[in-house]
């Protein structure tokens, strides 16, 4: 199974691709931990990310999509994947199609008042990746492995205007583009409810 999952910054679609992976035979491929892995391992790829993650913008598509091809060739993407921040523009869509087809297109569906609530509560588990709210979860430490959280270093208010309106403006069109394929899960509950949407609709896929 080949599944993308669209949605604005925070919309939580780093936790449902988790909850996806765990029931189903896919892997997941996010771009955004792929361009943060090669930042901290201080790769040419990492060192040009930065540029342009600091400042909210999208890093250019000839970047992201040499990158996002050489994961998906990878022996462990045979079964299926669910790509979670892959395609952000319409010609990084044009050019999946030309890699491999897709079975289907999840769109996280958040009001914007939600989002920016959650903007700057998210936290992360630097270990296991486990995602976290502090209006939820106030430990500083995972419940699932003990290792500390961190705040990324792009969720800060500036640059996440700058992410809602390149959203709004580059990715959101992807909508009208995956139309046939679309279908809307409401991720304005707790992680599980959105889940249960999504996973019933997987299962009739
Ligand atoms: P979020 O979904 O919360 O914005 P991500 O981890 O998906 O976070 O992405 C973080 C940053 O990585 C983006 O703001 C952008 O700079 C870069 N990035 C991730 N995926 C892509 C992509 N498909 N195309 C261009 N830039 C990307
Ligand atoms: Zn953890």
């Amino acid at each position: 199974m080949k599944i993308i999952l669209l949605g604005a910054p925070f919309s939580g679609k780093g936790t449902l691709a988790r909850n996806i992976v765990n029931d189903f035979d896919v892997v997941q491929i996010s771009t955004g931990d792929l361009f943060r892995e090669n930042i901290k391992n201080q790769t040419e790829i990492g060192l040009l990310a930065k540029s342009y993650m600091d400042k909210g913008n999208l890093v250019p598509d000839e970047v992201t999509v040499s990158m996002l091809k050489e994961r998906i060739s990878k022996p462990d993407c045979k079964n299926g994947f669910i790509l979670d921040g892959f395609p952000r523009t319409i010609p990084q869509a044009e050019a999946l199609k030309t890699i491999t087809d897709v079975d289907a297109v999840i769109l996280l569906d958040v009001p914007l008042d939600e989002i920016k609530r959650r903007c700057v509560g998210r936290r992360t588990c630097s270990k296991c990746g486990e995602i976290y709210n502090t209006s939820t979860y106030d430990k500083s430490t995972c419940a699932k492995c003990g290792s500390p959280l961190f705040q990324r270093d792009d969720d800060n208010l500036e640059t996440i205007t700058a992410r809602l309106e390149v959203y709004e403006k580059t990715t959101a069109p992807l909508i009208n583009f995956y139309a046939d394929k679309l279908f809307a899960v409401k991720g304005m509950g707790t992680p599980e409810e959105t889940y249960k949407q999504a996973k019933d609709f997987l299962r009739r896929l």
